[in-house]
């Protein structure tokens, strides 16, 4: 009998359809990972198809639809031989490429987190992390493990099995004292590299953010920045949700082709997770060959932060009073101070509050402010635009004061009071004053 002719399926080139261009602003050129298409003056692409190798990348972001596969004759000849095969055995023929990757992809496993922390104070992102870990290795059928890199963290090791992970990959050495990019990225390059996890979260610190995104490069993998949800879907891929175009819709991303999958996810977004010192966990020691004198950069001096006036910890705070632009004006402000000091609390704002410069950018709560969960948000004269319930929706009780009954903070508030908060909140001091019998 002959032996069937294993034909490669062929992946064409990208093709502007003329006319179709809406000139989006260059989405298909930063999609190129091959440096492929360049713009001309109308804002439109000009594909090299010497360079294009069919990955599909530009037809998938083209907003306008505007570029299309092209394939030669004896190409379409081929992929008609494909597709009449596949009609005929019922299954699906994947490429040599896609097989590949395939089984790349299957000799990664577990789900791991980075444990930040600072000469040894462990930053709370990382259990909330490791809370979140769990819900997913639950799913997946995995390990949980933390990844610790510094110097003399036993503490931390022990501390991460504590809140839940099964196995602790850390590496302990004077190098890693001072968080450096460098050493850092290599460390968990190495790691990566040896172990294999599939999953990698890191929390949206500054130093998060700076690590991540230097692995994510070095690894050529893909990373889903500020996450507000992480799931699995039923093939198994992670599925990170983040807001996108300025907050106005939720995307949910997949990093189907490369692993690790990394997200990081910003502090107080996930639940933090139970603490028992007696959860047993196997501490796995590595040596990176990583010398001093190869690291570029210095710690020469730390400078604390200045603990000013306006220096107040949001993020770390249960309760929070905050005001919008509905307060009117910044003197108006004293008023949510007064209620914030009777309940022990902090006054925080929307954005309008801070453009209007009546609060420090410090004091602002959403998504390009501070996420916060505190016990309690009393949100003041604040509509509820998107951006800033992504910053404060997981807070455990919010009520909301607002004059418009459709405002959409009363979509995500526990109590909701319709009314001017200029009676409200006079009125709220007064009471807790009289039931802590103050006058
Ligand atoms: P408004 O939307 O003007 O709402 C004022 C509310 O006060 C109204 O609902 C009104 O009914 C009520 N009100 C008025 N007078 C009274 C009264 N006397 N008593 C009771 N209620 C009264 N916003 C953030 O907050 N945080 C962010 O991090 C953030 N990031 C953003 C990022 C991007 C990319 C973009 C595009 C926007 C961002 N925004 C952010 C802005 C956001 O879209 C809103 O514009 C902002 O949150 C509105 O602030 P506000 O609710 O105070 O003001």
């Amino acid at each position: 009998m002959e032996e069937e002719k294993k034909i490669k399926r062929p992946r064409g080139v990208a093709r502007l359809i003329p006319g179709k261009c809406i000139a989006c602003g260059a989405r298909c050129e930063a999609s190129c990972a091959k440096d492929a298409i360049e713009m001309n003056e109308k804002g439109e692409p000009i594909i090299n198809t010497e360079k294009c190798i069919g990955c599909r990348k530009c037809v998938k972001v083209c907003p306008a639809e505007a570029i299309e596969m092209y394939y030669t004759p004896e190409e379409q000849k081929i992929l008609a031989e494909i597709a009449a095969r596949e009609k005929k055995t019922g299954a699906k023929e994947i490429s040599v490429e896609e097989a590949a990757t395939l089984a790349e992809i299957k000799e990664y496993k577990g789900v791991w987190v980075f444990v930040e922390h600072t000469e040894g104070d462990p930053a709370v992102v990382s259990w909330e992390l490791l809370g979140a870990g769990a819900e997913l290795t639950k799913k997946l059928g995995v390990e949980l493990c933390s990844v610790v890199i510094g110097d003399k963290v036993e503490k931390l090791c022990q501390e991460s099995i504590a809140y839940g992970a099964s196995k602790v990959y850390v590496i302990d050495s004077p190098v890693f004292h001072y968080y450096r990019t460098e050493a850092y990225y290599k460390a968990i390059c190495y790691l990566v590299d040896k172990y294999k996890p599939e999953i990698m979260l890191i929390g949206a610190t500054g130093l998060g953010r700076d690590l991540a995104g230097a692995v994510a490069t070095k690894l050529s993998t893909g990373l889903t920045a500020d996450c507000t949800g992480l799931a699995i879907d039923d093939k198994g891929f992670l599925l990170q949700t983040r807001p996108a175009f300025g907050g106005n819709i939720m995307a949910t991303i997949l990093t189907e082709q490369t692993r690790p999958q990394m997200s990081t996810v910003r502090p107080h977004v996930m639940t933090m997770p139970s603490y028992d010192k007696s959860r047993k966990g196997e501490i796995v020691r590595e040596a990176v060959p990583i010398k001093e004198e190869e690291i570029a950069v210095k710690v020469l001096e730390v400078v604390e932060d200045a603990k000013g006036a306006e220096c107040i910890d949001l993020e770390g705070a249960d309760v929070i009073v905050s005001g919008g632009r509905g307060m009117k004006a910044k003197e108006n402000f004293a008023m949510l101070q007064q209620l914030a000091d009777e309940l022990g609390g902090v006054v925080g704002c929307s954005r309008a509050v801070v453009e209007a410069k009546w609060m420090p950018v410090e004091r602002q709560v959403g998504q390009t402010g501070k996420t916060v969960r505190p016990k309690i948000y009393i949100a003041c004269g604040i509509s509820g635009a998107i951006q800033h319930l992504v910053g404060m929706q997981t807070s455990d009780v919010i009520i909301a004061i607002n004059q418009d009954k459709q405002a959409p903070i009363f979509e995500v508030a526990t109590y909701g009071i319709v009314g001017d908060v200029f009676q409200v909140v006079p009125a709220l001091i007064k009471r807790i004053r009289e039931s802590r019998g103050k006058t």
